[in-house]
């Protein structure tokens, strides 16, 4: 066996100590923020037929075109690893879940997107998102942006920026392309060869290239809101206001775009100082979208929990000072005596107390090694006799006080 074998997949990881509590204890968080707006959970399967991605996401999205994970199953179906979260809720809700017009619904779990593996970018990563059922209003888009800021807040994340922008309505799309496309005409030599071809097939993308001579090139166009109508405008500036007045600062980002089809109205994006190149912590919008003949609108976010994770980290927090250690250590000298610990240990245990043991007879010596390790702040020690005269040696480990009790007592003089 090569070192290799005992690697997961490119672009995928084992989540194990310690960063795993770091992990538990950000869910943990998030189910508090979570339910006091009022929002259910959800799970539904990481797989499901290729067409439920499909037709919501939209047939030429990178997501669907590049980076789904599509296979046969042996029944000759074409299924897909999950790449996201929206659309499985959405066709959650419409087999029957909650009321289609006032889910509240949020999932925790893994996406799969076959990209290129490099840092901040996985193949299996993980994502927390809500989902909001209902028509277009504004103070349902703002309450979502809210929820989302209390939960990067309720996690001790301090440095993001909140971007704000619409998509428009679907009737502004035609205005809004031909409006850019008329507007960068003049300079489509001097754009880069993605956004000449980006011309042609998805001029919104142009918005957001990294190429610093694009973006000078950009300057001199007019924001895509002043190709859009009135409606489309009034709802921006009233999810603008309303985020003002709660005190989110949020900003507005004329050259966000988001790369789904599904979107209209609010989009928004957070990205973090620490986060390096791949610096979108979470991303979110409103959307409507069709699902077996079905057409659904709402509004949702999905926050990626891994970059949540390095931006913790990077600000210092180390997840090993999460763990919670065992309060008390049995030491055993001697099989009669570890038998008594193993019950006590049970025993113990059924009344709520964290307990550690070594199980395998070792020495006294490795014994207290052991409950040193685990950072156990007492020890109990029963030896031969100690069994003899039905007591037990509670011993602190911060100042090595030693005390004999009664075996009966032991948990209330543990309490104590
Ligand atoms: P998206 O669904 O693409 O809007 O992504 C929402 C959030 O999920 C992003 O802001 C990232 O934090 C995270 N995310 C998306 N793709 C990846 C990936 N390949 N690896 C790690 N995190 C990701």
């Amino acid at each position: 066996m090569s070192a290799s074998d005992f690697q997961p997949l490119q672009g995928m990881s084992d989540l194990g100590f310690p960063e795993i509590l770091l992990w538990q204890r950000l869910e943990a968080q998030a189910r508090d923020v979570l339910s006091s707006y009022g929002f259910q959970e959800v799970r539904t399967p990481v797989l499901e037929r290729t067409s439920v991605f499909v037709r919501s996401l939209g047939e030429g999205t990178d997501v669907v075109q590049k980076e789904m994970y599509t296979f046969e199953d042996r029944g000759g179906r074409s299924v897909s690893l999950r790449p996201e979260g929206t659309a499985g809720t959405i066709r959650h809700i419409c087999a029957g879940g909650p009321d289609l017009q006032d889910a509240r619904l949020f999932y925790f779990g893994p996406m799969f997107r076959c990209e290129r593996p490099q840092a901040g970018r996985k193949r299996q990563f993980h994502q927390l998102g809500v989902e909001v059922v209902g028509p277009a209003l504004a103070m349902a888009d703002a309450e979502c942006i809210a929820l989302q800021t209390d939960l990067l807040k309720a996690w001790g994340l301090v440095d993001f920026r909140v971007e704000v922008h619409t998509r428009g309505l679907p009737e502004d799309a035609v205005a809004v392309r031909d409006g850019l496309i008329g507007a960068l005409a003049p300079v489509r030599d001097r754009l880069c060869e993605d956004c000449r071809r980006r011309m042609d097939t998805h001029p919104l993308r142009i918005l957001d290239c990294k190429q610093e001579s694009c973006r000078a090139l950009l300057d001199g166009v007019p924001p895509i809101t002043s190709f859009m109508g009135e409606a489309a405008r009034t709802y921006l500036d009233q999810v603008l206001r309303l985020l003002e007045r709660s005190g989110i600062p949020a900003r507005l980002n004329p050259r966000l775009v988001r790369g789904l089809d599904y979107y209209l109205h609010t989009i928004w994006e957070v990205t973090h100082t620490a986060l390096g190149a791949q610096d979108a912590l979470a991303g979110g919008g409103r959307y409507r979208i069709s699902v077996g003949g079905r057409e659904v609108e709402g509004v949702g976010f999905a926050i990626g929990i891994e970059r949540v994770v390095a931006a913790l980290v990077q600000r210092g927090l180390d997840p090993a000072s999460l763990r919670v250690p065992p309060q008390v250590w049995l030491v055993a000298l001697g099989d009669a005596a570890r038998e008594e610990c193993f019950l006590l240990a049970h025993a113990l245990r059924s009344e709520g107390w964290r307990v550690g043991m070594d199980l395998a007879g070792r020495s006294m010596k490795a014994q207290m090694r052991a409950a040193h390790r685990a950072g156990a702040p007492l020890v109990v020690i029963r030896g031969e006799t100690e069994l003899q005269e039905g007591v037990a040696v509670i011993k602190s480990m911060a100042d090595g006080r030693e005390r004999r009790v009664p075996a009966s007592g032991l948990a209330a003089a543990l309490r104590a």
